[in-house]
């Protein structure tokens, strides 16, 4: 059933191309399905390449008006939204847990993360700068401007059905492109909601556009089509080694957060409580689908049996259900196949050896709920080595030095978040200059924020987002040079 809001216009059903809320061409539609209880919420338009090519042509001719104002006019309109994005915060959180199942508080919490981007790249818009370089003969004069690099393409994944949206959009924004939004089918109506309230803004028609259905067709648009100059990805690493292909025929500049394999390594002279905080944190938010929870553990081995009792002993605490229930700290996961996965994760390892010290099965209540699951004795040897869990699943692995658990950390073709507890001051310096990732915590399981670049190296990606670096990636360089002064 649709979830019942205070204002009940942000449940959309249609796509909004062009300034217009729009069903398909075909009037076809897709059922999207609450995770927590398997009930349909409503439907979205199942739009393909027509649809798609109209949004980015709608964006193109919405352009030049949008570049041409200044900042501070497009900083006021995305402040606006940000400001009606935290207004409708409850009504949000209760459509993305509707959708995406997290529990309602981290769904607040996600709103409010979300909006951090808005109003973050309200303030950056401002603050595009150029450079003069002194010239290299005296009748030269050598200028550098950032402009925006024209329409821009964002595909975003389910995981957080509204920040992901933002952290893409509103640098774009305010660097005065326009974008063209396809979201997870699994969670649009958080994306939906996001343009009726940019609509509200002031955002002006064609400027922000959300098309609805199925990926490869809407996605082929977006990645082929040579009006479209830039596509900000966030989702599985397959996918966008795929995207990245399809933007070869006509170049375009690419962002892409894709998968992650996190290490959390604790070393012998961490806080183990503070430890095994962190690790509750960035293991078990989201049921574990996040691309920077900790999908490997690696523990000393003088501390190894003591971290592993601590850490079982606060899962047993967890209560999973609804997100909606008073208490519940895991939701169910996304789908039947994110179930398949982690019980396949679970059945190698234990089948290779590991021990199951609390959870390793289905949840009682059914559906995709699974128990939060803590393993030991797991080795290099099991599946959740290389491939990411993305579930409530805790492999604690043994290592007993600081070369092994660096080396351990680093042989993975990914290289976005790591983790790692340690008191020491030499060895904080050394392990963090040595991990191989794009983001280090330090004594924390939680390094997301706005202000601060987001981003992987290797397979986890290309780009960052967020901080001061996260518009560079919606602006390109001209440099001008004038001679015969
Ligand atoms: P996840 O495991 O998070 O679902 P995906 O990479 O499959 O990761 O999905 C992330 C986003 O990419 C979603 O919006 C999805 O619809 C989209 N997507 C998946 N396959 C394609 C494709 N072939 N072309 C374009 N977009 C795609």
């Amino acid at each position: 059933a649709a979830p019942k809001l205070q204002d009940a216009k942000l449940f959309r059903q249609q796509a909004y191309v062009n300034g217009k809320w729009r069903d398909a061409a075909s009037g076809e539609t897709i059922q999207v399905t609450n995770p927590a209880s398997g009930e349909v919420i409503g439907t979205i338009p199942s739009m393909g390449a027509a649809e798609t090519r109209e949004a980015i042509e709608a964006a193109d001719r919405a352009w030049p008006a949008w570049r041409a104002k200044t900042a501070k006019e497009r900083a006021n309109i995305l402040r606006t939204w940000f400001n009606l994005i935290m207004q409708a915060q409850e009504d949000l959180a209760a459509l993305m847990t509707t959708e995406q199942g997290k529990p309602l508080a981290e769904s607040r919490g996600e709103v409010a993360y979300g909006a951090s981007f808005v109003e973050w790249f309200a303030e950056e818009a401002k603050r595009v700068y150029g450079d003069i370089i002194p010239p290299h003969q005296g009748d030269k004069r050598l200028v550098v401007v950032k402009q925006p690099i024209g329409v821009t393409a964002s595909i975003t994944p389910w995981n957080f059905p509204i920040a992901m949206i933002t952290r893409k959009c509103a640098p774009a924004l305010a660097a005065g492109c326009p974008v063209v939004i396809k979201p997870a089918a699994e969670t649009p109506f958080c994306a939906l909601a996001l343009a009726e309230l940019a609509e509200r803004a002031g955002v002006p028609a064609g400027i922000l556009n959300v098309v609805t259905g199925p990926a490869k067709e809407i996605g082929g648009e977006l990645t082929s089509n040579p009006t479209v100059r830039k596509l900000s990805f966030t989702g599985s690493t397959e996918v966008g080694k795929l995207l990245m292909e399809q933007c070869a025929g006509t170049v375009k500049k690419l962002s892409l957060e894709l998968g992650g394999n996190a290490p959390f390594i604790v070393f012998d002279d961490a806080d183990l409580d503070a430890a095994v905080e962190g690790a509750m944190m960035c293991k078990f938010r989201n049921t574990g689908q996040t691309c920077v929870c900790a999908n490997r553990i690696f523990v000393h081995d003088a501390v190894y049996d003591a971290f592993a009792e601590k850490l079982t002993a606060k899962v047993k605490e967890l209560k999973v259900g609804s997100g909606f229930e008073e208490g519940v700290g895991q939701g169910p996961l996304i789908g039947p196949e994110a179930l398949a996965k982690v019980e396949e994760h679970v059945a190698d390892a234990t089948a290779k050896g590991a021990k199951v010290a609390v959870g390793g099965k289905r949840h009682e209540l059914g559906g995709t709920f699974y128990e939060p699951t803590v393993l030991t004795g797991v080795t290099p040897q099991m599946k959740v080595t290389d491939e990411e869990t993305f579930g409530p699943v805790a492999p604690l692995f043994r290592f007993k030095s600081e070369e092994e658990a660096i080396e351990l950390a680093n042989a993975t073709q990914y290289g976005l978040a790591a983790y790692f507890y340690a008191r020491d001051l030499g060895r904080v310096w050394r392990v963090g200059e040595a991990l191989e990732y794009g983001i280090v915590g330090i004594n924390t399981g939680i390094i997301s924020n706005e202000v601060a670049p987001f981003g992987g190296i290797k397979e986890s990606g290309i780009g960052r987002e967020g901080s001061k670096y996260g518009i560079e990636e919606f602006l390109e360089i001209k440099y001008m040079c004038m001679g015969g002064l």
